[in-house]
């Protein structure tokens, strides 16, 4: 099946995550972790608060059944059964009775945004708040209030889950996206969704390298899995975090640290041959978990690929992040993308040249033939010569097809046809 294809099967999967409130630990992300593991194989990790994370610690753990502020007449005027933005995530439990002045303090709105609900948490600073549209703000009376949030911070676990594709050589391929996101669709939902397919679709395709999938709370997630996973982390050769890939924006992929390491290259390769509107970044130490998989004791060849990039446009962290504003054109897009970026990884090497003195005579090997008058002959036969060329155990395919100006894919045709041909051989095999 054609990934676009698959375009509405994950919106459908993002609407059935939407409504759970999840949080860096609890309920809603065990119940998250739980609807991927149906589809894939999944191994999920729970590590215990309190415990230290390099220079971090595993925080208790958040549960929340309800919160709500009632006016005088008893009405709920937020309500988290609404929205579940409406509650600072990770907020202390709260039961009192307060006039609107000493509840003000602990009410978030964006006066630029009057009627969007900001996403608004409080991971590390215990404290408790609403977040409402301004223009619900101003319609509050003066009076006396009740105001309760039925949440729990207490000891228990921080989650996440692992899939892991075996391949045929040891080398691995990280995929990490953060699932600790409430009801926002672009920011977190998407790269889940992106992600799942394309597991599945390793699960049924052959593959060279080791695909590592991890579903993670966002900067703890990433800390404790490098804390526990160190062994794996050094066997990763590319890792890509996928964050808002369900847009319409362009894409936007930001490199690793490194700046051009293997997964930045063909990640600007395949956006290069796209026919899409794409721009590449460089490195910059915020944003999702490329931080922390790029901080520099761990330096991991790891990009960040998205399509609107976080904090830059409007819906960013608000309730206009919602399922209206991920497409499923935009999502299948991404996975067909994502998908060619797989192809390199799987086909990059680097070829020798079996007869590097003159240029070997193609036509009489038959590589000239059978190609009909097919648009990209012309390609492929200038991808013969490019590869011939530059194959002498220095450059890789990819490399080739860089200087060729040539799609990846035209490269890696004329280098089996070659070694088909007796005349070029991995430089890596005996
Ligand atoms: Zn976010």
């Amino acid at each position: 099946m054609a990934p676009e294809t698959r375009g509405p099967a994950m919106h459908a999967f993002i609407a059935s995550l939407y409504p759970i409130c999840r949080s860096i630990t609890g309920d809603g992300l065990r119940e998250t972790l739980g609807r991927i593991g149906k589809h894939i194989p999944l191994t999920l990790y729970h590590v215990q608060s309190g415990k230290s994370v390099l220079d971090w610690t595993v925080p208790l753990e958040w549960n929340i059944r309800d919160a709500y502020v009632k006016n005088a007449a008893g009405e709920r005027v937020i309500d988290f059964r609404a929205h579940n933005l409406h509650v600072v995530n990770y907020s202390l439990p709260v039961r009192a009775k307060m006039t609107l002045a000493e509840l003000r303090p602990h009410l978030y709105t964006l006066p630029d945004q009057p009627d969007l609900i900001p996403y608004r948490t409080s991971y590390y600073t215990p404290t408790w708040g609403f977040c409402l549209a301004h223009n619900e703000l101003v319609k509050l009376q003066e009076g006396e209030y009740e105001v309760c949030i039925d949440s729990m911070l207490a000891p228990g676990t921080l989650d996440y889950g692992e899939c892991v594709l075996d391949g045929t050589c040891p080398d691995e391929v990280l995929i990490s996206c953060h699932v600790c996101h409430p009801s926002l669709a672009d920011d977190n939902l998407s790269g889940i969704a992106v992600a799942l397919e394309l597991a599945q679709r390793l699960q049924s395709t052959p593959h060279r390298l080791k695909y590592r999938f991890v579903f993670i709370p966002g900067t703890i997630g990433s800390i404790t899995w490098l804390a526990y996973h160190q062994d794996a982390a050094q066997r990763v050769k590319h890792g890509l975090v996928l964050t808002c890939v369900g847009d319409a924006g362009g894409f936007r992929y930001k490199r690793s640290r490194r700046g051009n390491a293997t997964i930045d290259r063909a990640v600007e390769h395949v956006l290069k041959h796209s026919g899409l509107a794409h721009q590449v970044i460089d490195f910059f130490p915020y944003g999702y978990d490329e931080r922390q998989y790029c901080s520099p004791g761990f330096n991991l060849p790891v990009g960040c690929f998205m399509r609107s990039q976080h904090g830059t446009f409007p819906e960013y962290h608000t309730s206009a992040d919602n399922l209206d504003f991920v497409r499923p054109q935009a999502l299948g897009e991404s996975l067909e993308t994502l998908w060619r970026v797989v192809h390199v990884l799987e086909n990059e090497r680097t070829m020798l040249n079996l007869a590097p003195q003159g240029e070997p005579q193609l036509g009489k090997r038959g590589l000239y033939e059978g190609l009909g008058a097919s648009a990209d002959r012309r390609g492929y036969e200038l991808a013969l010569l490019w590869v011939l060329n530059q194959s002498d155990g220095t450059h890789s395919l990819l490399d080739i097809a860089g200087q060729a100006e040539l799609p990846f894919d035209v490269i890696v045709r004329a280098s089996d046809a070659l070694v088909w041909a007796g005349l070029l051989k991995d430089a890596n095999s005996p």
